[in-house]
């Protein structure tokens, strides 16, 4: 048994077999086989190998048509590599007299062929160690079973391991199938980490080299309370944690059962719960979870679901979808917040990225600088308004300018409805979201100009503490309680209260219930979380008084460690709500 620690991103338990995803430079372990297993792991290479070759002839085919045959001949090249004979025969003679698994005496023999070639330091005879790792790559692929699409052809239950996923990757992963996931990175505010928390699939991120030392089938229990991955765990380890999983299970029904009850404090003030959700069938469960509307609809996982650009029906009809489980609450519709890790892998050339792509192109900057796209969403949020209480939102609006000409852009578009005879509603609240320093210091100025505020406390820490939100090497810096997080929410809190501008926190600071108090005490009284958390909120909500939470938030304002900040609010909830505390 051996365990990893790493962050937790999603809160439960799972335990199952392990499910190894390739990373791009494979390490692999120096595994042995039995004697008994050598003929049959034989075939395996051979197998492998085969379809390999099949798949090269088939590359070939296709570059050779659709290129002309200079570039078949690329993978001609890589057919000859792959038929040789020399090569075949050592991999299997170190299968054979050393017992070495398939994987450890491929990687052995063209790892040492490739040096070679490196060695001899030619420009062409580099290139063909080139083609010798790519061939690695394809076997290694075959060979450990683990190429990413077949995460869609999964049929039985199991945790996935993973060098890293990708937020597309993760949109897509079988809910069925997948019982939790670990990554090598990632950050606890990574969206694949958010995207976790939509799926309902425990996960924890930044556990280390895990892929190399972990074979498919392994059983692995995936803690994402604690944030650690055991591997091969002993009886009585995987006792503890089927009885802790099942207490877990019932604070969750009970705290679901209480979803009709308001969402009020103690001394009945109310706060509202809302969802925050990636994929429109998420509404109809937030609603189920007692949610109070959609305070965060991040539109561009259409686009990275479906890896490409939708149409003005498409963003319409995933739309519809929501706004039908909320007719009557709020639904805030954020605009795209592509670029940056959020690129559909199908359409990187429209978003170069640059050596720091959370400064670049990213967000309202990319719908701006596309404004066809742009428009193309607009329309559609128009167009459902008519269905209900729809409100627009500006992510990463970082000055006034910005927010002028994406509310100029929706002037432009009402027009244009109106020319075209398309029925839409006018009467749309327009809101941004506070993510960037500039925003806080500047909220008064904000606050003339737009409905209400959203805080994204995910980019509001990373773009204030200068820490990759995404980066393990830096999670240790990426603190919720740092006190200059605190008094950003509070100068826009109190901005919000003195123009008259409701504020929203929908960053997944919201999302921690230990925050709550803090944030009420600020005076917040709309918070936009996870769905499958606001059960948790609500029950926080519901053991505290106004006067209680300010005291808090006082108290909290005055520490000046984020750690100590995080750890007086740690011990605060356990006293309000012992079942919540972890
Ligand atoms: C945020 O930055 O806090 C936020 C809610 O937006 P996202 O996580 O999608 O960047
Ligand atoms: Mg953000």
């Amino acid at each position: 048994m051996h365990t990893k620690p790493g962050i937790a991103v999603s809160s439960g338990v799972a335990i199952g077999q392990a499910f190894v995803l390739g990373v791009e430079d494979f390490r692999i372990p120096k595994r042995f086989v039995s004697v008994d297993a050598v003929d049959a792991e034989i075939v395996r290479f051979r197998c492998a190998l085969e379809n390999v070759c099949r798949e090269i002839a088939d590359n070939e085919k296709l570059a050779s048509d659709q290129l002309g045959k200079q570039y078949g001949a690329i993978f001609a090249a890589h057919q000859q590599l792959a038929r040789d004979p020399k090569l075949q025969g050592e991999v299997e003679a170190l299968i054979r007299d050393k017992n070495y698994s398939p994987e450890f005496a491929l990687s052995r023999v063209l790892g040492q062929y490739a040096q070679v070639l490196q060695n001899l330091g030619d420009l062409y005879k580099a290139d063909r160690a080139i083609d010798l790792f790519d061939l690695e790559k394809r076997l290694l692929a075959y060979l450990l079973g683990e190429r990413r699409e077949e995460l869609s052809h999964l049929t039985v239950p199991v945790i996935v391991l993973a060098h890293d996923l990708t937020p597309s990757e993760t949109a897509t992963l079988p809910r069925k199938f997948v019982l939790g996931f670990a990554t090598e990175v990632g950050g606890y505010t990574s969206h694949t980490a958010i995207l976790a928390g939509a799926l309902e699939i425990p996960a924890v991120v930044a556990v280390g080299d895990i892929v190399a030392n972990v074979s498919g089938g392994d059983i692995v229990i995936l803690d994402g309370i604690h944030g650690r991955v055991i591997v091969d765990p002993d009886e009585e380890t995987l006792a503890d944690y089927r009885e802790w999983a099942q207490r877990a299970r019932k604070v969750a029904q009970r705290l679901v059962s209480f979803r009709s009850f308001p969402s009020e404090t103690m001394d009945h003030v109310r706060v509202q719960l809302m969802g925050n959700i990636e994929f429109p069938e998420e509404a109809a469960h937030c609603r189920e979870l007692g949610a109070d509307g959609i305070g965060l609809y991040r539109t561009e996982f259409l686009y990275l679901e479906s890896n490409r650009e939708q149409t003005e029906e498409e963003h319409y009809e995933a739309y519809r979808k929501v706004v039908s489980a909320f007719p009557d609450q709020p639904v805030v519709i954020r605009t795209l917040d592509l670029g940056s890790d959020k690129v559909p892998s199908a359409m990187p050339q429209f978003y170069p990225q640059g050596a720091n792509p959370e400064l670049g192109l990213r967000s309202i900057r990319l719908s701006l600088a596309d404004l066809s796209q742009f428009k193309t969403q607009l329309r559609a949020i128009l167009r459902v308004a008519l269905l209900g209480d729809v409100r627009v939102m500006f992510p990463l609006i970082s000055s006034l300018i910005e927010l002028r000409q994406a509310k100029s852009t929706l002037s432009d578009v009402m027009e244009d409805l109106e020319d075209q005879g398309v029925a839409f509603s006018r009467d749309v609240q327009v809101g941004m979201m506070v993510e960037v320093p500039s925003v806080p210091l500047l909220a008064a100025d904000f606050a003339r100009e737009v409905d209400f505020f959203s805080i994204g406390t995910n980019d509001l820490i990373q773009y204030t503490l200068a820490v990759d939100r995404s980066n393990p090497a830096v999670a240790k810096f990426y603190n919720s309680g740092d006190p200059a997080i605190l008094r950003m929410i509070q100068m826009v809190a109190d901005a919000g209260k003195k123009h008259g501008v409701p504020v929203t926190v929908c960053g997944q600071m919201s999302s921690d219930p230990k925050f709550v108090p803090l944030l009420l005490g600020l005076g917040l009284r709309q918070l936009s979380a996870t769905p499958h958390v606001i059960p948790e909120l609500k029950e926080t909500v519901r053991h505290l008084t106004i006067p209680q939470a300010e005291a808090i938030a006082e108290q909290a304002m005055k520490l000046e460690l984020a750690r100590d900040v995080e750890t007086f609010l740690r011990e605060e909830l356990k006293k309000l709500c012992p079942d919540l505390a972890t």
